[in-house]
């Protein structure tokens, strides 16, 4: 059984920052992936075809320059240089079978008389909806910005506490104000992982955990086997909840009670001449069983172009395919390419401060166990990131 001093269940960006921090530290750290690449919502598939290369984000897209742990972390694995900016285009929304602007459908008299509102009112325990319908005025609210708060999560977003979602960060000066990277965000996850001192196996489904002898016990479903002095969940909260249910049973039992919800994304890519589509940054769809669909127009290319539904789970094959040559104007024969990733997304209701503290105590006295994720400080990249910094000053303290 290989022995470590730390071992990471899960390789999106919670994981390996967390792992990062680690094998920085000296700490013989081993993290273990599921699924075939390290990346989890960081999903930037590549394709090429006769000599031309593409890529579109299968989650994730966009960094800004208040992500400052995360940019200590780029600095750290070479890759500041590979920052790029997004091309500034439009949110859309698509209503009626149309694209139309989403500034065409606010009413800006309502948003004049509200806006003010910004300057007096708290979000802390606010919902979205409490909060923003104030900020923006009930009716531009319902009929447009409560869409496009929808889209971020994929999923209804009236009830998440208003201070989770669009969180003002300090900015740094030297970097772009929101960015991407050449090869798309998994370039991150792959130097992170590449880091020397950090062990990575993929295709390692965990299974089970176990203490013994004051060891944690790690097997996975391809028979792997390893050994930790402190193990780190960095799954969705339901995986931990599972993995953690004879080790720790009071703190599995407290992670199952949080909902996540899971987003169907499926990205094609059409040639540049096959689609008349103007430039968008998102689409966004109103009451449709796709939230959003996310360009990469941002990041514009000769050849081809890349777009990327993110679909209501449980859908059928046949209603994924009709919605996506629907919306996008082309026949199923102009898609040059398809790919598709199941993502979880936390589900944060308005008591989830509650629940944070009660995990707090639960964790308090555990040094050797260690959860991250993106469903404590709120599930932007940053959230995830100082998330990570603060679980390993724990380990340190
Ligand atoms: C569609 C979408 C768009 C987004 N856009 C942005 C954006 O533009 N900017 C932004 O700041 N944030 C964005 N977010 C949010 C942010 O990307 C995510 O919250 C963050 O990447 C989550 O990282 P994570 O490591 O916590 O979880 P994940 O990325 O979900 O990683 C968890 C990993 O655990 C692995 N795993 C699960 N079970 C096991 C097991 N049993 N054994 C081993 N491994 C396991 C999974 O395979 C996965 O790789 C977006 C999220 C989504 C879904």
């Amino acid at each position: 059984m290989m022995q470590n001093d730390v071992v990471v269940i899960g390789g999106g960006i919670s994981g390996l920052s967390l792992s990062y921090y680690c094998a920085q530290a000296g700490m013989k750290t081993t993290l273990l992936e599921k699924n075939e690449s390290v990346g989890g919502s960081f999903a930037s598939p590549q394709y090429s075809s006769n000599g031309k290369k593409f890529w579109m984000e299968l989650g994730a897209h966009t960094c800004y320059s208040s992500y400052r742990n995360l940019l200590d972390i780029v600095e750290g694995c070479g890759l500041k240089s590979a920052i790029i900016a997004r091309a500034k285009v439009p949110f859309s929304l698509f209503v009626d079978g149309k694209i139309r602007s989403l500034v065409s459908r606010l009413n800006i008299l309502e948003l004049l008389v509200s806006v003010p509102n910004l300057f007096t009112l708290k979000k802390t325990g606010l919902s979205v909806r409490s909060y923003y319908s104030k900020i923006v005025g009930e009716q531009n609210y319902q009929e447009v910005i409560r869409h496009f708060f929808n889209a971020v999560p994929s999923q209804e977003t009236d009830d998440f506490p208003a201070d989770m979602m669009f969180k003002s960060r300090q900015k740094r000066k030297d970097v772009l104000k929101n960015y991407t990277f050449k090869n798309g965000l998994q370039s991150v996850a792959r130097a992170i992982s590449a880091k020397s001192g950090l062990n990575v196996f993929t295709s390692q489904d965990v299974t089970s955990v176990v203490y013994k002898d004051g060891l944690y016990e790690i097997r996975s479903a391809g028979g792997g086997e390893y050994s930790a002095k402190t193990i780190v969940l960095a799954t969705p909260s339901s995986v931990a909840s599972r993995l953690l249910k004879d080790v720790e049973p009071a703190l599995a039992s407290h992670l199952g009670q949080l909902k996540a919800a899971d987003v169907d994304s499926v990205g094609v890519i059409v040639r540049k001449e096959n689609v008349k589509l103007k430039p968008v940054a998102a689409i966004i769809s109103p009451d449709d069983v796709f939230f959003s669909v996310v360009s990469r127009d941002t990041v514009p290319d000769d050849n081809y172009r890349g777009f990327v539904f993110h679909f209501q789970p449980g859908l059928d094959e046949k209603t994924k395919r009709s919605r996506i040559t629907e919306v996008l104007g082309v026949g199923f024969s102009k898609i040059e390419h398809t790919e598709a990733k199941l993502n979880t997304v936390p589900t944060l209701q308005l008591n989830h401060h509650q629940w944070l503290e009660k995990t707090d105590q639960l964790l308090k006295d555990k040094k050797r166990v260690l959860l991250t994720g993106n469903y404590f400080g709120g599930m932007a990249i940053e959230d995830c990131v100082s998330r990570s910094k603060s679980e390993f000053a724990r380990l340190k303290a």
